[in-house]
């Protein structure tokens, strides 16, 4: 029997059905894996209000690429929008374009539950993959090969065995805070002073965008800013705030709301409506920002992490989930590799790929400079040209 067959009967636990997990079942299952799913939340198709980050993800060609090798891109892309650049707005309402690439190359926005829902739906169509839902991972006897679940509805306890373990669970992952208890895992994570808020901008009365539609509009006002994504099933705007936390304590009344929009994202208030602004002030608390870096991401040949649970980014550079898809890429090639023998494959994948993932963390840290500030200079080197034409 080849090493392959042999792996083939290995039982693989994922924790977390987000959309690192969800995809990852797929390759498994791919692969002739018997893969069972544990994810907290119940199942997201049935559920009225979904609570997570950010309502849009920007979907890039690593992303694609991943979908493409499981034949799910056009799928997902059709449920999304092709953005060709950055929208720049200054502060009186006017607008530059910057384009993202040459040729009309673009990013798409897509949206987060319903991309999440269709990988999950893919998942669920391999026989080989089996979803529970309301399983929250509470702890792990790695000598045992045991997880612990909490059901959700009757906080009942249920210990299953593994032999493999993904952790696809997210920035905050248990599955990371269990294995950092067993083994010297190097680990460091930081929040900036930064928060985001979610607002956003409704379609017109005839259900039209009311920007143009194909770009990420940005208005960088040096310490913050304020971006834009389209969002298909709609066509509103979701829009996101990011401000020092400062910032968001110092607008503590409707009118303190009211005249910094006012004097700095004139044009946006006004498609917002300053009702809708005031009182996302009242009720939304700013969420926070954090960047999570850990190494190695395998335990042994029986454990390893995945997407923001081995490497959570701070989103300005758009990649998180982009370089969580990639992992997959990469941790496919090592299974390929390696015709499907742990032992290398973990160890191997997570010496290199927690390379590249880290220089993505660092240059995502770095892209809010110039996002909300550099972003300015490269418009005015802009504009000297065109006037040179
Ligand atoms: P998650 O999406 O966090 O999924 C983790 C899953 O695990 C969830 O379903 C959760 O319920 C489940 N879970 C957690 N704990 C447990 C437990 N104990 N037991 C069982 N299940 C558990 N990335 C981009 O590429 N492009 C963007 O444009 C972009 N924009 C962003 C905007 C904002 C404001 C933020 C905050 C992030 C953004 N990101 C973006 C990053 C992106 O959201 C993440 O990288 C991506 O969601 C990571 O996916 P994941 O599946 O690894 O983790």
């Amino acid at each position: 029997m080849s090493s392959q067959s042999v792996q083939q009967k290995k039982k693989i636990a994922i924790v977390g059905a987000g959309l690192v997990g969800a995809l990852q079942a797929c390759f498994m299952a791919e692969k002739g894996y018997h893969v069972e799913v544990y994810e907290m939340r119940d199942d997201i198709r049935k559920s009225e209000k979904v609570f997570g980050r950010s309502i849009n993800l920007a979907l890039s060609c690593r992303g694609k690429e991943a979908l493409r090798m499981l034949g799910l891109e056009d799928e997902v892309t059709k449920n999304g929008i092709e953005m060709f650049g950055r929208m720049v707005h200054d502060y009186k309402g006017g607008t530059k374009f910057i384009p993202y690439g040459k040729e009309n190359e673009a990013i798409m926005s897509i949206d987060r539950r319903k991309f999440n829902e269709l990988l999950i739906s893919a998942a669920e169509s391999y026989s080989s993959v089996y979803i529970n839902y309301c399983h929250k991972l509470v702890d792990c006897a790695f000598d045992r090969r045991e997880l612990t679940f909490e059901k959700s509805e009757t906080k009942e306890l249920k210990t299953v065995k593994f032999d493999i373990v993904m952790g696809c669970d997210g920035a905050y992952s248990n599955l990371r805070f269990n294995i950092m208890k067993n083994t010297k895992l190097q680990y460091s994570q930081e929040y900036i002073p930064d928060r985001y808020m979610e607002l956003r901008i409704p379609p017109n009365a005839d259900g039209s965008f009311m920007m143009p539609k194909n770009y990420l509009h940005l208005w960088p006002r040096t310490t913050f800013m304020l971006i834009g994504l389209p969002n298909v099933p709609d066509h509103s705007f979701v829009m996101t705030l990011f401000a020092p936390y400062q910032i968001f304590e110092s607008l503590d009344s409707d009118r303190k709301v009211i005249e910094f929009f006012r004097a700095n994202f004139v044009d946006a208030l006004e498609m917002m409506g300053e009702a809708f602004v005031t009182n996302a002030f009242r009720t939304l608390p700013p969420l926070p920002l954090v960047s999570v870096k850990c190494k190695p991401y395998n335990l042994e040949d029986y454990g390893v992490l995945l997407g923001d649970a081995a490497h959570a980014m701070v989103p300005f550079y758009g990649q998180g989930l982009n370089c969580g898809f990639e992992d997959l890429i990469v941790f496919n090639e090592f299974m390929e590799k390696y015709d499907h023998d742990f032992k290398k494959v973990l160890p191997e994948f997570s010496e290199y790929r927690s390379i590249d993932a880290q220089a993505m963390n660092d240059l995502a840290m770095r892209n809010y400079k110039e996002m909300k500030a550099d972003v300015n200079s490269r418009l005015f080197i802009l504009r000297k040209k065109l006037d040179n034409i």
